[in-house]
């Protein structure tokens, strides 16, 4: 299984498929065909279908600068089968296609073809079941099975996630008004932190959760930079629980890192055996992913073992199971950033249950990925991602507002 440093990316929002995934993909080209006259980039699929409300071609035009650059969206074609892909072409002056280059984003700001080197594997291991056993057999909690993979710059490297992920909770506090896309979304974090230092006693505590979830999510739909944990659309699920947790328990931050560690391993399970991507397997991949990374780094703050972590992990993926990514306009907002507070009030949830328990149940967290596998490949293409069905068409079946 490949480094959580392949998980945990950094760069702008909305949509870690439809703009990191992209301006890497358009790295790697102008690599390949650095000087020629004029660049096409088509988008085919959901990358297509979406592109212009998760700010696709704002990512691009940031990659390409001055050359010029013409962008084709082809929303009714799959690129060989497969969700999210993209073909770079450089042009001569005459417009001639001088070299082409095909690639997908795979999901998480991740991008793959058929050349790509297979990933770096930093891990000995594919499933949580060995890690579980790894963790019974050394007395090694998850953390330190992470430490012993990745060595210890992989502190270094989580300091660095946490640091943007303060960043982004502030920004997306701090920030007032309407979200860019045109739906008349305004933010909602400063407001509530307003509101919510003025609840009774019992309230205030749970609503700042929702506070930090809103913030990142909605500094995400406004392009700002966040941590894709796993995914960009889903980047406020573990900040905000962590930053909660952190005021709440008087966390010391070698904690947060340490949890990060845990939550990474769990994210990375689930790319590794499934998926992260909206497009491949609906929200269940990203939200309920970030469900089941904030349940485990949860579970584990609070003294859990490995098998109750595994166990809050398990309940994060297992009640997302069969959600489906509809997002309204293609925007990263409807209901995006609302699911991001629901997921870190469940993901609490989650790590509460299973701290009751003594960890033991029955469907472990290796099946439960593996039925949100075969859930995700059994929804119809309508709930992955492509802003047709559900609340997106809905959405459309309104009367204008004000009418
Ligand atoms: S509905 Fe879920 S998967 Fe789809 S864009 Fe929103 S957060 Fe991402």
């Amino acid at each position: 299984m490949e480094s959580i440093r392949e998980l945990y990316r950094f760069g702008n929002g909305p949509s870690s498929s439809h703009t990191i995934g992209p301006q890497r993909a358009a790295r790697m080209f102008l690599r390949r065909a650095p000087k020629a006259a004029a660049y096409r980039a088509v988008l085919f699929g959901s990358l297509a279908a979406t592109g212009r409300g998760h700010m696709t071609d704002r990512a691009l035009e940031k990659v390409f600068g001055a050359r010029p650059l013409e962008i084709v969206w082809l929303p009714d074609r799959e690129l060989r089968g497969r969700p999210n892909g993209m073909r770079f072409e450089a042009l001569s002056r005459t417009g001639r296609v001088l070299k082409q280059w095909e690639a997908f984003s795979v999901g998480g700001g991740a991008v793959w073809n058929e050349e790509a080197a297979p990933p770096r594997e930093a891990y000995p291991l594919h499933s949580m079941a060995e890690a579980l056993a790894h963790a019974e057999r050394t007395g090694q909690a998850l953390w330190e099975l992470v430490e012993q993979c990745e060595g210890k710059g992989i502190w270094r490297f989580l300091d660095s996630v946490w640091k943007r992920m303060e960043a982004a909770v502030k920004a997306g506090m701090e920030a007032e008004g309407v979200l860019p896309g045109g739906l008349g979304v305004a933010r909602k974090a400063h407001a509530l932190a307003r509101k919510s230092a003025c609840f009774a006693p019992h309230l205030e505590p749970d609503s700042r959760l929702a506070v930090y979830a809103y913030a990142v999510a909605e500094h995400n739909a406004a392009g700002g930079e966040v941590v894709a944990a796993p995914t960009c659309g889903a980047a406020g699920v573990v900040p905000a629980v962590l930053s909660y947790l952190k005021e709440r328990l008087r966390l010391e931050e070698p904690e947060i890192l340490r949890a990060l560690a845990t939550a990474g391993l769990v994210g990375a399970l689930v790319k590794h055996n499934a998926s992260i991507s909206g497009a491949e397997v609906g929200c269940q991949g990203e939200i309920g992913t970030a469900c089941a990374m904030a349940a485990a780094a949860a579970a584990q703050l609070h003294g859990g073992s490995p098998r109750q972590v595994e166990y809050a992990a398990e309940m994060g993926v297992e009640h997302h199971l069969g959600l489906t990514c509809d997002p309204v306009g293609g925007l990263v907002q409807i209901p995006c950033i609302e699911r991001n507070a629901h997921a870190a009030a469940r993901a609490l949830s989650c790590c509460h249950f299973a701290l009751l328990s003594d960890g033991s149940h029955r469907i472990p967290f290796d099946k439960a990925v593996a039925a949100m596998k075969e859930t995700g490949q059994a929804l119809p293409r309508l709930y992955r991602e492509t802003a047709l069905g559900g609340l997106a068409k809905a959405w459309k079946d309104l009367p204008p507002a004000g009418s």
